[in-house]
């Protein structure tokens, strides 16, 4: 397989949208976050860089705490919907291949369409995420009156993101005439004879357009998010020492464990299960034992690493339980406070965390007393 290609995204947030009413409608909020923010976000997390939103200058403030903590870049919009994209094609970078045009109004962007418009690329200058029309299509008069039924063969319903190559489309922007004002992307390639190809869209896609979509944003959002589960593994020696420490709390012991770091056996796996549930490797991959940096760390900072890594692709972590393996010390007087100490690092009410202790009979190295381990699963919530 080819290399991919690297991708600039321009999302198109300079309406005012008025039909949805109210306030502009990419700052409306669906399941607790703006609407623009879920393609943003998105569109980043396929790849996309940078991420140029393009909104109306009165917007920027309003836009900016919408999208805190994504990387993105902001021109200015124009009266039409297209002289707005050529704005946002102006601000992609020269080195990027292709530039992905897409609708603030259309949330939930899926990495799948994105990987199949940038595979379309590889043969074509433009490619669209499209949907059969399934429906039967009628023509009405000004009467509301039937007319005509008209064959549906061959017709397809556009989305977005659309996809391009960015040479051809500056190319097929610099020679559409000021007066023409297309209502998508595509039809700007077209019209200058460029080869725009169809790939499977998805209904998820959905524009929102009037108020009453709204509603139907509200439930597509849980169907554009999975949730992911994580599972780790950790163990420490004994060693000389006057404590341990488990889930970030100290606890006096007359013995020490052994480790690059402060052996935080409890931490790692949580790490671990973090890390697994968004599939980023192991503690080991991100912080090499071999790296003088992390001797005698505080393994809290290896948890926050984690859990920026799942934050960057737009997940959440929904709770995570954790088993500490060990004959001694007694690890129950200080179950609560792990919890806290937990759930602040991770920032997760007490009762996303658990924290549960067991011995193995005095068998095994754990029941030798050889050392400590620890075993935790993690779930995480993650755009589809
Ligand atoms: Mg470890």
């Amino acid at each position: 397989m080819p290399p991919r290609l690297s991708f600039a995204a321009v999302v198109v947030a300079a309406g005012s949208g008025v039909r949805a009413g109210g306030a502009p409608k990419q700052l409306r909020k669906v399941a607790g976050e703006p609407l623009v923010r879920w393609s943003v976000r998105a569109l980043a997390a396929a790849g996309a860089d940078p991420v140029i939103v393009v909104r109306r200058p009165e917007d920027e403030a309003a836009l900016l705490e919408a999208l805190q903590g994504l990387p993105v870049v902001f021109a200015d919009g124009g009266a039409r919907r297209c002289d707005s994209v050529r704005a946002g094609l102006a601000a992609a970078p020269a080195g990027a291949d292709a530039v992905l045009v897409h609708d603030a109004a259309r949330p939930f962007v899926g990495a799948q369409v994105v990987g199949r418009l940038l595979e379309a690329l590889e043969t074509a200058d433009g490619a669209i995420p499209a949907l059969p029309v399934a429906d039967t299509l009628k023509r009405g008069d000004a009467a509301g009156r039937v007319v005509a039924t008209e064959p549906r063969d061959g017709l397809w319903r556009a989305q977005t993101p659309q996809a391009f190559r960015r040479e051809a489309l500056r190319r097929a922007y610099a020679a559409l005439p000021a007066s023409e004002e297309p209502t998508d992307d595509a039809a700007v390639l077209e019209r200058a004879g460029l080869r725009v190809v169809l790939v499977p869209g998805d209904p998820l896609l959905a524009k929102i357009t009037y108020p009453e979509d709204f509603d139907m944003a509200e439930r597509l959002a849980g169907a554009a998010r999975i949730v992911r589960v994580g599972s780790g593994f950790d163990a420490h020696r004994f060693t000389e020492g006057d404590h341990v420490t488990l889930c970030g709390v100290r606890i006096p012991h007359d013995q020490g464990l052994l480790g690059h770091s402060d052996a935080d056996a409890g931490l790692h796996a949580i790490t671990d299960a973090l890390l697994g549930a968004v599939a980023l490797g192991d503690i080991g991959d991100h912080f090499p034992p071999t790296d003088p940096r992390w001797k005698d760390a505080d393994s809290a900072v290896f948890l926050r690493h984690a859990l920026s890594l799942v934050q960057a692709r737009g997940g959440r972590v929904l709770n995570v339980d954790v088993t500490l393996i060990c004959e001694r010390p007694k690890v129950k007087p200080h179950r609560e406070a792990m919890r806290a100490r937990v759930a602040e690092l991770l920032g997760l009410p007490l009762d996303r965390v658990s924290v549960k202790a067991t011995t193995t009979e005095e068998m095994g190295f754990t029941g030798r007393r050889e050392g400590i381990a620890a075993q935790a699963m993690a779930s995480v919530e993650t755009p589809a």
